[in-house]
């Protein structure tokens, strides 16, 4: 309603003036300026700010969440993992890094999502940095072509999504009253799938021209590296995973940014679709078809379909933020990690023509 509106303007008006317009936060900045000293030593930019701001939402709504989930296990564990890495990870290890002369970094933030991680600056910074810059980089690319198949092979992309990802802990904090908003139309899907992908293989891209150009002298790549870096900075950085990704909460459910943009989440996505141990098992039999799975699931996917039909839910979108088990009252849906085979449990008499929508 009214409420969500309001809500949802404030959200974006205040990302437009981060952005693009810092100038009009000058005295919220000084505000937080005595903590940023203390921090790292350095004034506080509007940066520190919005981490700041950032960091004490996820604590406060987190505190909500174990409240409205108390007794839930899953709930409660999951949300103290994102509280914790947000406060320690991207917010205090950062500052300390800095006042201890070490680049700024926030050691769970990974390529593509970490989209500036292989930029000539960045790359310079960890070179010129000694050990610890050296050790960030290999963190970083061991991150990207180790932890995420390995860990999403065992645990699905919940281990990120849901546990360790700050916009995702945002989400699933701050943008939990909003979570039954997500379009759960097929259309939505389809725009799902070809947005997502479509901003990974950008992302892939640029990375590749990026390093190309790094180890080439050719203006010519360093103008289209440059042109690209504005044009992603711009468009994804700060419009489509800031403006769109939070102030669109209240207008387009929770998970906008996770649900339709994030590339590392179509990274995390492809692996668990096709090389994972995760899915959600169903109890279609104990099902009453109250929607309720449906009504919740931030993704937009109608978990219910699937419920009445007993089979398991192995889509690439889900988070693993396991609120579709929390709200079903007949207790049909368990999040689980178990062996590959019969892990897609298409049952034809029950399916019908609908096999198409199974295999999505
Ligand atoms: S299917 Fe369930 S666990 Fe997966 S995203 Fe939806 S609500 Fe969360
Ligand atoms: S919440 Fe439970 S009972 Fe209700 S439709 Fe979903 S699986 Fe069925």
């Amino acid at each position: 309603g009214w409420l969500g509106m309001i809500t949802g303007t404030y959200l974006i008006l205040f990302y437009i003036i981060l952005y693009w317009f810092p100038a009009y936060m000058v005295n919220a900045v000084w505000m937080v300026n005595p903590l940023s000293l203390l921090l790292s030593g350095n004034p506080a930019s509007q940066w520190f700010l919005y981490g700041f701001i950032y960091t004490l939402a996820i604590l406060v709504m987190g505190i909500r969440m174990f409240r409205k989930y108390r007794g839930n296990k899953y709930q409660q564990l999951r949300t103290a993992s994102v509280m914790f890495f947000q406060t320690a990870f991207a917010f205090l290890i950062p500052e300390i890094l800095v006042l201890l002369n070490q680049p700024y970094y926030d050691f769970k933030n990974i390529w593509p999502l970490d989209y500036d991680f292989f930029y000539d600056y960045q790359i310079s910074t960890f070179l010129s940095s000694g050990g610890v810059g050296m050790f960030m980089l290999i963190w970083g690319i061991l991150l990207i072509i180790i932890a995420v198949p390995l860990f999403t092979y065992f645990y699905g992309k919940r281990w990120y999504c849901s546990w360790v990802c700050g916009c995702g802990g945002l989400a699933e904090t701050v943008g939990d009253p909003y979570r039954q908003l997500s379009d759960k139309s097929l259309k939505a899907w389809n725009i799902e799938r070809y947005l997502i992908h479509g901003v990974l293989v950008l992302a892939v891209v640029m990375t590749l021209i990026t390093i190309a150009n790094y180890f080439s002298s050719f203006s010519f790549l360093g103008n289209v590296t440059n042109q690209l870096h504005s044009f992603y900075g711009f468009a994804i950085g700060s419009a489509f995973a800031g403006v769109v990704g939070t102030g669109f909460y209240p207008f387009m459910g929770n998970r906008v940014w996770c649900r339709f943009g994030c590339p590392l989440a179509a990274y995390l996505g492809m692996v668990q679709r096709f090389k994972s141990r995760f899915r959600i098992t169903t109890n279609g039999g104990q099902c009453i078809s109250c929607g309720n799975c449906s009504t919740y699931c931030e993704m937009g996917i109608d978990v219910r379909w699937y419920a009445q039909r007993g089979q398991n839910i192995v889509r690439s979108s889900c988070v693993g933020c396991g609120v579709c088990s929390a709200v079903c009252p007949r207790g049909v849906l368990k999040l689980e990690n178990g062996p590959e085979e019969g892990r897609i449990n298409e049952n034809p008499i029950l399916i019908g023509n609908d096999s198409i929508k199974v295999n999505a």
